[in-house]
């Protein structure tokens, strides 16, 4: 059983402030500025260039990779973190064209987060054979699976409504055809179970300063299953992923298995950062993360369909079908969602009207769902929203 109240000590919340942002960006770990600390003092001021052996820094990426693939039904060696999310799509997507060499279609759909589409399409143009990419609507992602395609490559929790898909159906639905399966894990590793293995994914990637809590900037991983694993070629043929790095060969040979995506030098402060936030997930069970996280999202709706008019509901209405987060869609929802913040409850906006609100338990309980039910009522009640200071559009929503 998780303890909430020993997970919500783990984390600095500014005070007064209701946290429902984050699926974008997680708060700060109490633990986390010493560990970060302790990597340049006396780790790196001590111990130089002897730190990436004597304080394992250069196998980091593979000893964390190992704990995130404990955490999303991965087996143990096949998961490495690094880089970016939209990077390890690249990779992860190179492997599995490369592993369908007679077939030319990167299915997806047109509610996946755009880097993975931009991601897709750049590297279809690079390798210039004929590949494209072919986005559908995602209640007809299933229908449009033909042999043609080589690759599904999906973000199993959409990021602006949150609504979900099935991933074994559909993993069972591409193998039907010879296809290969990504996942896109950004919404659903630290929101939900998942489990890799059981659902037979082929290749997955995810970032981990979302639900995970590793602060901003932190890296992704990727996944490899064991079956491809010797077989995954990687477009990014970094010294990193070579079998031998301090060979300095001209000539490149991968790595076995997982360690073949490594790039290039690892991000040692930030995977610092990522340890200290995967140290609370130790005493976490992502089952009671589910429960909770659908009873504060049904308080949510409930809350606002009883007092919003205004807002229509953007989210799957059946639990199941989400991942943890609730969406509203509302014609002047950037305002409003300015509105909310400037008294200190924290969600955010997604184009062209969506109020995106995202329920992250093990810092959020039902005394916030009902602040932030409370405060958007009000809001709403008085157009409060209807301010010229909060219509001025921000770069970052
Ligand atoms: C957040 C998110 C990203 C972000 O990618 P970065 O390279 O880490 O900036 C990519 N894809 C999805 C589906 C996301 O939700």
């Amino acid at each position: 059983m998780t303890e909430f109240n020993w997970t919500r000590d783990q984390f600095h919340l500014p005070e007064g402030v209701v946290y429902l942002d984050g699926n974008s960006l997680g708060p700060l770990p109490k633990a986390t500025p010493a560990r970060v600390a302790q990597v340049m003092r006396p780790e790196w001021e001590e111990l130089l260039i002897g730190g990436w052996t004597a304080a394992g820094w250069h196998m980091m990426p593979e000893t964390l990779g190992d704990r995130i693939a404990a955490l999303i039904g991965a087996e143990p060696g096949h998961v490495v973190v690094g880089d970016t999310l939209s990077i390890k799509i690249y990779q992860a997507l190179a492997a599995a064209l490369a592993l369908r060499p007679e077939r030319r279609v990167i299915l997806s759909d047109t509610g996946n987060f755009p880097s993975d589409l931009y991601m897709a399409e750049g590297l279809a143009r690079t390798l210039g054979n004929g590949t494209r990419l072919v986005t559908v609507a995602p209640e007809e992602v299933a229908g449009a699976l033909t042999e043609e395609v080589a690759v599904l490559m999906l973000t199993e929790v959409d990021y602006r409504t949150g609504r979900r898909h099935d991933m074994t159906a559909l993993t069972d639905a591409a193998h039907e055809v010879g296809a290969l399966t990504l996942w896109d894990l950004a919404h659903s590793f630290g929101a939900l179970p998942v489990d890799l293995a059981a659902a037979g994914a082929d290749f997955a990637a995810g970032c981990t300063y979302k639900y995970i809590n590793a602060g901003p900037g932190a890296p992704a991983f990727v996944y490899v299953a064991p079956a491809h694993a010797n077989a995954a070629g990687t477009a990014l043929q970094g010294w990193q992923g070579h079998a031998a790095p301090f060979d300095f060969d001209l000539a490149y040979r991968p790595a076995n298995q997982i360690a073949r995506m490594r790039v290039g030098t690892p991000p040692v402060l930030q995977l610092a950062a990522l340890e200290a936030a995967l140290d609370i997930w130790e005493k976490v069970d992502i089952a009671d993360v589910r429960t909770r996280s659908i009873a504060l999202s049904e308080r949510f709706i409930a809350g606002v369909e009883a007092t919003c008019p205004q807002l229509r509901l953007a989210s799957p209405r059946d639990p199941d079908r989400r991942g943890s987060q609730v969406s509203f869609h509302f014609e002047d929802g950037y305002a409003a969602m300015q509105a909310l913040i400037a008294r200190g409850v924290i969600g955010d906006f997604r184009a062209p009207d969506i109020m995106r609100f995202g329920f992250t338990p093990l810092y959020v309980g039902e005394a916030e769902v009902d602040r932030a039910i409370a405060t958007l009522a009000e809001i709403m009640a008085g157009r409060l929203w209807d301010r010229p200071e909060f219509k001025v559009k921000a770069m970052i929503t």
